[in-house]
């Protein structure tokens, strides 16, 4: 049994509990034996599981960002070292959520529009032009609040998370290979790597990062926090993989 197969055991209309992945030829797993399976993941690949079912819409994430926080502690990064101890567990739990929201999107189609964080619309401060209406008196123009359809999202307050190149296929057309055998070939999506998802751009963790921290510098940034985000986002796909593997040894 793989992770994958997992949520349908938690889905109330699923009509058979077995596992129908064709990888473990189709044996049959009672709701004790899944249970009891998942009790031995949870307690040796407990981080990965956790990701795993947050990531899904199982279980609430906190308890795999609380692991990931621990492993922030733990790498002892030289910029993050310098902190003060509060500061140090704030922007542990900064990086961990971030890497989080990272990972889990993956498993989710939509997100929140960065750009105007959800609304749909975006307040700028623009020169709106005044007519008086009066002949012979100039038109003033003065500054105002307005608000603007966000071209981002064009005013969905949600953006897709899928990568923009393959439309979350993963792989697209490789036109150069294509013109040479004079049929369609495919590679694996240089944007996304196979994925089909696209990763959540680093510049807004560097944003929040800079609000949090007076003059970050690009040292502090590459060296400490941008380091750290990858290697939790890093961390996370490796802890799933474990806990995939404990599953299998597990429901053998
Ligand atoms: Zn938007
Ligand atoms: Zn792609």
């Amino acid at each position: 049994m793989n992770l994958e197969a997992l949520p349908k055991f938690y889905s109330p209309k699923s009509p058979k509990l077995n596992d129908e992945t064709p990888a473990t030829g189709g044996v049959a797993l009672t709701i004790t034996d899944v249970m009891a399976a998942q009790g031995l993941v949870q307690s040796q690949a407990s981080l990965g599981f956790n990701l795993f079912l947050a990531k899904m819409g199982i279980q609430d994430p906190q308890s795999a960002i609380d692991g990931l926080v621990n492993y922030v502690l733990a790498l002892n990064n030289p910029v993050l070292k310098k902190l003060g101890d509060t500061a140090r567990a704030e922007m542990a739990l900064c990086l961990a959520q971030f890497a989080y929201s990272d990972y889990a999107r993956s498993a989710a189609s939509k997100c929140q529009c960065q750009h105007c964080e959800g609304k749909g619309v975006i307040r700028l401060v623009k020169p709106v032009v005044k007519h008086p209406g009066v002949k012979g008196v100039e038109a003033t123009i003065r500054n105002e609040s307005v608000e603007e359809l966000c071209a981002q999202c064009k005013g969905k307050g949600e953006v897709s998370t899928a990568c923009r190149d393959c439309h979350g296929r993963g792989f697209a057309l490789d036109r150069k290979r294509s013109e040479l055998h004079g049929v369609p070939v495919n590679k694996v999506c240089g944007r996304c790597n196979g994925k089909g998802y696209s990763r959540l751009p680093t510049t807004l963790a560097r944003r929040q990062i800079s609000a949090l921290v007076a003059d970050l510098t690009d040292y502090q940034w590459y060296n400490g926090y941008a380091d750290v985000i990858n290697k939790l986002v890093t961390k996370c796909w490796q802890e799933e993989t474990f806990a995939e593997k404990k599953l299998r040894e597990v429901t053998r």
